[in-house]
């Protein structure tokens, strides 16, 4: 039996409470996940009395938060099990990560013929900066489909890779269904054919122990805001040797060796992607986030997401008034539908009640069309929710049944 019971005090965000004082019930966490206090405050310190730039002053604030960015810098690679800080690259957010490994090593590695394999389950962010690259490039996209039950088909994967697979880039754990990929398989299937191997990190990153190590993949992305920090910083982190062959994609200050115009020599990774002046708020406050979420024992934050998304799926068959959709071992996240209901008219009812899901496409048109719906209602798990927020959407849910009849 998993352990349902809160795994964190909902005190720590305030967040999770209505402007009234009142419980809210949120069950968007896959969207992005609300702030523990912690964060909250390592953001406004680093906005108020710690706040100036980093990297460039000679002054002794300017030194503490070149300090605390970098430390910020360091606390990643240790939480994902890099080798080095030097493969963390700060971007804006996932979508960033692939958007420059796109720009970067996929517009000068590939080209005409040479094929990028996805999967159907992706989310546009790790579909369109692909389908932007193939059409500069000349190369093809490759879908890999999914098992009945949601799951990126790992036998079909090994069918569809050749001699001129030159990436495969799918999602750790999916933003829809919550179906976790085996991403060690999937890395050995690429590197057998000498692809590399790019995993869309965003929903694992705050639900599992990331060891890249272990992943043995070539590029890691995911977004801070997920993972209980601030939107506006994310990550890429990718092997320091391909990182140090891969071209700037972004010119400006802070990523150059010297500038002359008689030409310009760039800085090494991670300096060389990251131009300008960075994220440094969001970056001390994403180690603060960090640190929140690494206070708990990691194999506890699956199991517990886990545990509620078996106990949803459980109640929601109950009603049998639903149809669920992805596998029954789920990372935290239930996509279903209520029968006569549009997931929209549920999620407004449901606001009513004090109860926030997500109702759409989630970014993952491919895979609503592989599901035959224009849409799912969607409830995910963070580690504040507990059973009382399941509660809350079957009572929900049984009021809107009663509306619609
Ligand atoms: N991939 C997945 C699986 C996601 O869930 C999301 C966010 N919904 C993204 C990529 C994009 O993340 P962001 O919008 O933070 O860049």
């Amino acid at each position: 039996m998993n352990d349902t019971a809160t795994l964190t005090r909902k005190a720590d965000f305030p967040g999770l409470l209505t402007p009234e004082g009142a419980p809210w019930h949120y069950l968007d966490t896959a969207a992005t996940a609300q702030k523990p206090q912690a964060v909250i405050d390592a953001m406004s310190r680093a906005m108020g009395e710690d706040y100036a730039t980093v990297h460039r002053g000679v002054y002794s604030r300017s030194a503490m938060m070149t300090q605390g960015y970098e430390a910020a810098r360091r606390r990643v690679a240790d939480f994902i099990g890099a080798q080095s800080e030097n493969e963390i690259v700060f971007v804006r957010g996932a979508t960033e990560a692939i958007n420059l490994v796109a720009a970067s090593w996929g517009m000068t590695r590939l080209t005409e013929g040479d094929r990028i394999v996805l999967s159907t389950l992706e989310h546009h962010s790790n579909i369109v900066p692909w389908q932007m690259v193939a059409e500069r490039t000349g190369a093809q996209i490759d879908v890999c489909p999914l098992t009945e039950d949601g799951c990126i088909d790992l036998g079909a994967l090994e069918a569809l890779i050749g001699p001129r697979t030159k990436l495969v880039a799918l999602a750790h754990v999916s933003n829809v269904l919550g179906s976790v990929l085996d991403a060690r398989k999937a890395a050995d299937l690429a590197h057998s054919v000498g692809a590399k191997i790019l995993l869309d990190g965003c929903q694992a990153a705050p639900r599992m122990t990331l060891d890249m190590k272990a992943l043995d993949c070539d590029f890691y992305a995911f977004s801070g805001h997920k993972l209980y920090g601030p939107t506006g910083i994310g990550v890429l982190w990718a092997r320091e040797d391909i990182l140090d062959a891969m071209p700037p994609w972004q010119g400006g200050g802070a990523m150059i060796d010297k500038v002359s115009f008689e030409g310009t020599t760039y800085a090494p990774p991670p300096q060389r992607f990251e131009a300008g002046t960075p994220m440094i708020t969001e970056a001390i406050a994403l180690h603060a986030a960090i640190d929140y979420v690494a206070a708990h024992d990691p194999d506890k934050l699956y199991e517990h997401e886990n545990g509620l998304a078996r106990k949803l799926r459980e109640e929601l068959r109950r009603t049998n008034a639903v149809t669920l959709f992805g596998p029954e071992e789920s990372a935290g996240i239930v996509s279903f539908a209520l029968q006569g209901v549009h997931p929209h008219d549920l999620g407004t009812i449901l606001d009513e009640e004090n109860v926030a899901i997500r109702a759409g496409h989630h970014c993952a048109q491919p895979l609503m069309e592989h599901l035959g719906v224009p849409a799912t209602a969607r409830a995910s798990f963070g580690l504040y929710s507990d059973e009382n927020d399941i509660a809350a959407l079957m009572r929900g849910i049984e009021r809107t049944r009663r509306i619609f009849g």
